[in-house]
């Protein structure tokens, strides 16, 4: 059985950070063994391009995992050929193995036909646990299903599409959107996409900064992209014509520097002794705003902190927002590498309704989009 997983977890100097994503993946390997599968396990690691890069190799990963299963994890150094025979064959059947990052062939994000059938070599059929890459027409992820008999969706993968799939078709209001962070281009297009299903949007972080400078404010050297000042004037009038609300931050924590220890302090966003400062967290005006909206929600989606929240000056804006999620009565739903972790940093994940694996994949799906490697699942 090949499962494709999403082990693509923090790895730094051949440690690995968070092993929630393997973790993760438990339910659907455990329920393999139980039937008696081998099973195969591919996942990418970061971007190696196409070429093998022994920084970003899986190995580190076989070891983790053996060890949270409990059992031995035979690691094969390639992802196909003969490598992958031959550790079928050592970890007999029943057994368990790890492949090499399937991204080290240009053929896994070209989905090339030749290297999805060579996937599909030593296995009858395929399960797809990978909600994070769900949104990627990969090899690994579309072009295999095509090479085997059966395929279905893994336990990770189901849940994560029931939890977002009860929110997308009848979320109980009102229903708040928070979105920040840094990658203001990508998730422009998913607001455009959640604006006729919410009620409040709030937006904080990095991405704040566009929209207040369409608005007219000098933001001094905050981060914002000019080429989506127009783009932001258009959601602003959408969101009007909807009649719904969409809330800026109205004061922010502002400094010379990204640094730890850097001076800063708390300016309205008006204020224009910001002067060639940039803005990096929302202030407590904005928290106590936000924190209200979010009490009285019935359905909260989260995705990107509210400031640079790696610097604990600049967290208290995201850790504030965390703990009004955590302690509202609302369905919450949080999304993204940086905001699962900051939900960890503020210590509530207990308290969230669903922590989804997959960032851009829970955006693009909640923005209404499908998802090509759930699509090349068959129905059942
Ligand atoms: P996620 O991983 O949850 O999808 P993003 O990757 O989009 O979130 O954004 C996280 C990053 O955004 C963090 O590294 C954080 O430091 C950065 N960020 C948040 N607010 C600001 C800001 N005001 N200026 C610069 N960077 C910011
Ligand atoms: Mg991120």
């Amino acid at each position: 059985m090949f499962i494709r997983v999403d082990f693509n977890v923090p790895i730094r100097d051949g440690v690995i950070g968070d092993d929630t994503r393997i973790r993760a993946a438990l339910p659907t390997l455990t329920y393999g063994l139980e039937h008696g599968a081998t099973l195969i396990l591919g996942s990418h690691l970061g971007r190696p391009k196409g070429t093998v890069n022994p920084a970003l190799t899986l190995r580190p990963v076989a070891t983790r995992l053996a060890a949270v299963l409990g059992r031995r994890v035979v690691f094969a150094k390639d992802a196909v050929g003969d490598a992958v025979t031959d550790a079928v064959s050592q970890a007999g059947p029943g057994g368990v193995v790890l492949l090499e990052n399937l991204r080290f062939h240009p053929g896994e994000t070209a989905n090339d036909p030749a290297f999805a059938e060579a996937l599909a070599a030593q296995a009858d059929c395929y399960v797809n646990d990978a909600f994070g890459s769900a949104h990627r027409a990969h090899a690994s992820t579309t072009g295999i299903v095509h090479h085997l008999r059966e395929a279905a969706a893994g336990l990770l993968m189901a849940a994560e599409l029931h939890h977002l799939g009860v929110l997308l078709e009848s979320p109980p209001r009102p229903f708040v959107a928070i979105l920040g962070g840094a990658k203001v281009s990508g998730k422009l297009e998913v607001i455009e996409n959640l604006l006729p299903r919410i009620d409040t949007l709030l937006i904080g972080g990095a991405m704040a900064y566009t929209f207040l400078t369409a608005r007219g404010l000098g933001v001094g050297r905050s981060l914002v992209e000019t080429a989506l000042i127009d783009a932001t004037r258009a959601i602003e009038h959408d969101a009007d014509r909807r009649d719904m609300r969409l809330e800026l931050p109205s004061d922010h924590v502002v400094t010379n520097r990204l640094e730890v220890g850097a001076a800063h302090e708390t300016l309205a966003v008006e204020d224009p002794a910001i002067g060639d400062r940039l803005g990096v967290d929302i202030g407590p005006a904005t928290i106590d705003r936000y924190a209200a909206v979010i009490a009285d929600a019935r359905t909260i989606v989260w995705n990107g902190p509210m400031g640079v929240f790696e610097i604990d000056a600049f967290a208290p804006g995201t850790v504030a927002i965390a703990e009004a999620v955590a302690a509202s009565t609302a369905a919450s739903i949080v999304g993204g590498g940086d905001s699962v972790a900051a939900i960890g940093r503020a210590g509530v994940g207990d308290r969230i309704t669903h922590i989804s694996t997959g960032g851009g994949a829970s955006l693009e799906f909640l923005g209404g989009r499908r998802l090509p490697g759930v699509d090349a699942l068959p129905d059942a």
